[in-house]
């Protein structure tokens, strides 16, 4: 009898707007190359710097709601005035051939992966937080990616997301790129706990 192959483990980096998930994850991205990285789709407009397929998959809010009914995806949100989502079939096949993941995700898609048959219990979710709500606020205004309004929607969102933490297996502070990338690249080298039954 031959040992049937390794599964990969599901990784959920989540946290409020404005934290840096998207910079330590860029890190992470060049340390830990050997992780597949899900590009989500959205109904937001892109950023100047942003490419479709690279950042995400930029797509309208009808191409959206297919993929919903169609159930490919995942977990979806709408978040501050936009849909997000992550597709399941990359996912899964991923995992399947016996390779990590990591999702970059908002709250409330965490929590959809944690609910999620036969994937959400051996999910390992990880919560990054700013060093305080102060500075989130500091840096969801200073990147100014946003306009005013998107950035309130931003911020409003934010106060409900930092109280979610306990709800995640790790939390990271995030002080510095470099500290938090750490902080993930020895999360992602831990051993698997065993899963409790779903
Ligand atoms: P942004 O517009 O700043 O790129 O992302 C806004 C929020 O959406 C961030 O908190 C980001 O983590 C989250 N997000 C990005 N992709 C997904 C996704 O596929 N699903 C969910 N639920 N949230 C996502």
């Amino acid at each position: 009898m031959t040992d049937s192959p390794r599964r990969g483990r599901l990784f959920v980096l989540s946290g409020p707007s404005g934290v840096g998930k998207s910079t330590v994850l860029a890190r992470l991205r060049r340390d830990v190359p050997q992780l597949w990285y899900s590009v989500s789709a959205t109904t937001r407009t892109p950023r100047p710097g942003e490419t479709n397929g690279v950042n995400y998959f930029f797509v309208s809010a009808d191409e959206f709601g297919r993929l919903v009914a169609d159930q490919q995806m995942l977990e979806h949100a709408y978040f501050a005035g936009n849909h997000y989502g992550t597709p399941r079939g990359p996912v899964e096949e991923h995992l399947a051939a016996g390779q990590d993941v990591l999702l970059e995700i908002d709250v409330q898609g965490a929590r959809q992966v944690r609910q999620a048959p036969g994937l959400g219990s051996e999910a390992v979710l990880v919560f990054l937080a700013p060093p305080s709500f102060d500075e989130l606020i500091r840096r969801l205004v200073g990147r100014g990616t946003e306009d005013e309004a998107a950035t309130a929607a931003r911020l409003e969102a934010a106060r409900d997301e930092m109280a979610s933490q306990p709800e995640f297996d790790h939390t990271l502070v995030n002080t510095s790129v470099e500290d938090a990338t750490a902080g993930l690249v020895a999360l992602l080298a831990e051993p698997c706990s065993p899963a409790p039954a779903d």
